[in-house]
This record gives structure tokens, sequence and C-alpha cells, in this order.
């Protein structure tokens, strides 16, 4: 099953796909994720995508294709895999799709998680990550077991440098322009579905289900 978390950052498309990838057991593939662990180990990607994504711009397509392009080739990838924060742009998901029909394949669903702005923008304040390994948590919605620390791995938690609250907005106005846009290409590739992710994960993943089957 090959799958496109699509929605606005924060709507909750990587909590979604984590549960995915343990239930079908294929990787979960989040591009933000990719980028943050080459910031903390100091790479040339690293600090590239890192100006762009302080400023809560979209790092530039050519240096995020041949990135997932070359990730779908690994062998955890031959049954599925669930893509998070990718494609963010038309000219992306058109080289994904160019990638895929290379090999005779396609995506299958993709996955619009709608909340609005508003929303967004209260829950996002209340996000905490884990530094080390990448693990999120809300204040409200998700609290860790002990304050301020990783669940996981016991490492200090913080608040993303984009996940402040003027970043925010400007991640939300590069959202509408960039990537909306691709709800309607999907749409129209006949593989979108459209979830509504107001409410709690466990009511967003019944609506999942629901399209899944
Ligand atoms: P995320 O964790 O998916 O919200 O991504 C965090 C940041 O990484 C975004 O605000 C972008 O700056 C960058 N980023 C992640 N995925 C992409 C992508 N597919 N295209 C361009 N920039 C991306």
């Amino acid at each position: 099953m090959k799958i496109v978390m699509l929605g606005a950052p924060g709507a909750g498309k990587g909590t979604c796909a984590k549960v995915l990838s343990e239930k079908y057991n294929i990787p979960h593939i989040s591009t933000g994720d990719i980028f943050r662990a080459n910031i903390k180990n100091g790479t040339e990607l690293g600090k590239k995508a890192k100006t762009y994504m302080d400023q809560g711009l979209l790092v530039p397509d050519e240096l995020v294709v041949d990135l997932v392009v070359d990730r779908l080739k690994q062998d955890d990838a031959k049954e599925g895999y669930i893509l998070d924060g990718f494609p963010r742009t038309i000219p992306q998901a058109e080289a994904l799709d160019a990638a895929l029909a290379q090999i005779n394949d396609k995506i299958d669903y993709a996955l619009d998680i709608e909340v609005e702005d508003a929303h967004i923008i209260e829950r996002m304040g209340g996000r905490r990550c884990c530094v080390k390994c990448g693990a999120t948590y809300h204040l409200v919605n998700v609290p860790p077991k002990k304050e301020g620390i990783c669940d996981v791995c016991g490492e200090a938690l913080i608040l993303r440098d984009d996940d402040a609250p003027e970043t925010v907005k400007k991640r939300l106005d590069v959202y509408h322009e960039q990537t909306q846009p691709l709800i309607t290409y999907y749409k129209e590739k006949g593989v979108l579905a459209e979830v509504e992710g107001h409410d709690e994960v466990t009511e967003t993943m019944a609506g999942i289900y629901q399209v899944l089957g």
C-alpha cells in the first residue's frame, strides 16, 4: 500500500502516519524528519535545508525529490510506504509519479487530513518534539509521561523553531499557496480521500480506516 499524507502542517499527518506504519508494517517516510536528522548531523544538506525551514519556507524541490526517490528504492519500501510531508508542490508530485511510472507503479491513496487554520495555530503552540529520536508530543493532547522528557528515549523535548507562532502562520500561507493544489491533483488521479482531522487522533484514524477498508 502506497500512501501520501496531505494536509496543513500540524494537521496530524505524522501522528497518523506512525500508526499506519505500525499497523501495515510499512515505513513512515517523513521528509521533515529526514531534514531534521541532517541538520542534527551537520550535513551539507542539513545546512542548506535549515535556512529555509527556519523561515517557514519550503526547501527547494531539487533538494527533496532525489532524496525521496532514493529512499523509496530501499528494501523496506518494497511492499509500500507512507509519505508524510512529501510531495508538497505540484512539481514534486509530478516527479514522484514519473519515478513510479518507470517501475509501473503508482500511489494508491492520498489522504487529506482536514483541519482549519485557527485550530492548527492553537495546536502547534503546544507541540513538543524530541531532539534525539524525533518523537512528537502535545502539552494537552499527547503529553509525555514525564514533563519535558521523551517517553521513548529519555531526551529533552523542545518547541521546534518552525513551530514558533509567527513561523506557523508563514507555513500555513506556504501550505495554501504551494501544497493545497495537490488536493485537486490527486482528486483528478482518483486517489484522494478527505478525512476530518479536527478531533482526537482515534477519530481521525477511524476516518482513515473507513477509507482504507
Ligand atoms: P514537516 O516536519 O513535514 O512539517 O517539515 C518541516 C519543514 O521541512 C517544512 O516546513 C519545510 O521547510 C521542510 N520540508 C519538509 N518536507 C518538504 C518537502 N517535501 N518540500 C520542501 N520542503 C520540505
